[in-house]
């Protein structure tokens, strides 16, 4: 039987975040524009709402949550901020957390994981680096065994969060090749990279958009890891880095979703006031017909979404679905609804007129904002890919 409704619990979440985003989320993005950061208040208020390490269990002092209600936290940050800064720390710190809970030592759990469930440390994901998206076989990075521990050298570049980990304390998972006489995804392991002022050196990115967000990339020069810090097991990172990145790409579809109904709804607003030929534009039926296929399009896309969100829980907590079951139908979500928010935004931008391609409108911070999400956490290319591996068959592809 299907049943698309919301639990009273999670009706109540909802509310309450939506709540807190209105009162102090919307009125600050200006504010966090100009300071290109994430106001403290947010972050404090956000912390003090329970939304940092949400996937974090009771055991470590978070509050366990479902991937479905974090989905509902998400899309609601992602209503409140068009710049999605907010969620983009949200969704990495929630997704990469939860990895973590999952697959991490206990030593390193119990170090972590209360700080990262109070807002007080984050966990970022460092996985790219300047020869290696896409590619796996082209990552360089390598963590050496030692008598305790590992050491890691190389580089990681267009890391999310750079800042907000350095300032707050906390670390990133990343990849590393553990044993070189591999090839490919084989031979690399999944770590957690501690902060460190010493060993990472730091150079900031400047985006295009996400103005509230830290951007960076960092060499890493002999960090010391002890063996605790290795997540999973040693070099089969590759087999559940994509629970994390899964995790992440669903969360991205809702809140991509979220975003583009509110710049439809923004545009919409400013139609019904703003009068061209003697009438409002919402007079206008070419206008109407683009608002219509955009709210469908967008509707669409956040109930895969939460499809997509639902069926990572029925796979992770209940033992139902194939990786690959999941894998293409978050890929379905993130491809659908990150590309089809970008053109849904570029139209509010032009229902606005001149003044839709001005830095005081909302639809021009949102259209630059949202184009990241077809790069970040896996291309558009690569959910193309995995959907076509599936679809197709592996065999003749
Ligand atoms: C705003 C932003 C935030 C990010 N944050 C993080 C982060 O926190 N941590 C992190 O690790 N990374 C992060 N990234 C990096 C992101 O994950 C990569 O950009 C992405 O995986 C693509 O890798 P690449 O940039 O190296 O492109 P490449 O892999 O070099 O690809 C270049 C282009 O070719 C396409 N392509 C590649 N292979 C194929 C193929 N086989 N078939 C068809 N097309 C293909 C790609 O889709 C892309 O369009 C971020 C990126 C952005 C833009």
């Amino acid at each position: 039987m299907l049943d698309y409704t919301f639990t009273e619990e999670q009706n109540i979440l909802r509310q309450a975040v939506r709540e807190f985003a209105e009162r102090e989320i919307k009125p600050k993005i200006r504010e966090m524009i100009k300071a290109r950061r994430i106001p403290d208040s947010i972050m404090k208020g956000m912390a003090k709402q329970g939304l940092f390490g949400m996937a974090v269990p009771e055991k470590y002092g978070g509050p366990g949550y479902d991937p479905i209600s974090i989905g509902i936290v998400a899309e609601e940050i992602g209503r409140a901020d068009p710049t999605v800064s907010i969620p983009v720390l949200f969704l990495v710190d929630n997704a990469w957390s939860y990895l973590l809970s999952k697959y991490g030592k206990e030593s390193l759990k119990q170090e972590y994981l209360p700080d990262v469930a109070k807002g007080k440390k984050f966990i970022g994901i460092a996985s790219t680096e300047p020869n290696f998206g896409s590619d796996v076989a082209s990552m360089t990075t390598v963590a050496k065994k030692t008598g305790n521990g590992y050491v890691i050298n190389g580089e990681k570049s267009y890391i999310s969060m750079v800042r907000d980990i350095k300032e707050n304390g906390g670390g990133f998972v990343t990849v590393a090749k553990t044993d070189q006489s591999k090839q490919g995804t084989r031979g690399t392991s999944l770590l957690f990279m501690p902060y460190s002022e010493k060993h990472l050196d730091v150079t900031y990115l400047e985006e295009m958009g996400r103005e509230g967000s830290s951007w960076g990339a960092f060499r890493i020069n002999d960090l010391e890891i002890p063996s605790d810090y290795l997540i999973g097991k040693e070099n089969e990172g590759f087999k559940i880095i994509h629970e994390g990145f899964e995790f992440a790409r669903a969360l991205i579809s809702v809140i991509s979703a979220g975003a583009a109904l509110e710049s439809i709804g923004r545009g919409v607003d400013y139609m019904k006031q703003r009068v061209a030929f003697g009438k409002p534009l919402t007079k206008f039926q070419g206008l109407q017909f683009q608002v219509a296929e955009h709210t469908a399009k967008m509707e669409t896309a956040l109930d895969m979404g939460y499809r997509a969100l639902w069926i990572y829980d029925q796979e992770q907590n209940h033992g139902k679905y194939t990786r690959m079951q999941v894998s293409k139908e978050i890929a379905k979500a993130k491809l659908l609804s990150t590309t089809w928010a970008f053109d849904a935004i570029n139209d509010s931008l032009q229902w606005h007129g001149a003044f839709g391609y001005s830095k005081e409108c909302p639809e021009e911070w949102a259209l630059r904002g949202i184009r990241s999400f077809q790069l970040a956490e896996g291309s558009r290319e690569i959910m193309k890919q995995i959907i076509a591996r599936e679809t197709i068959g592996k065999e003749f592809i």
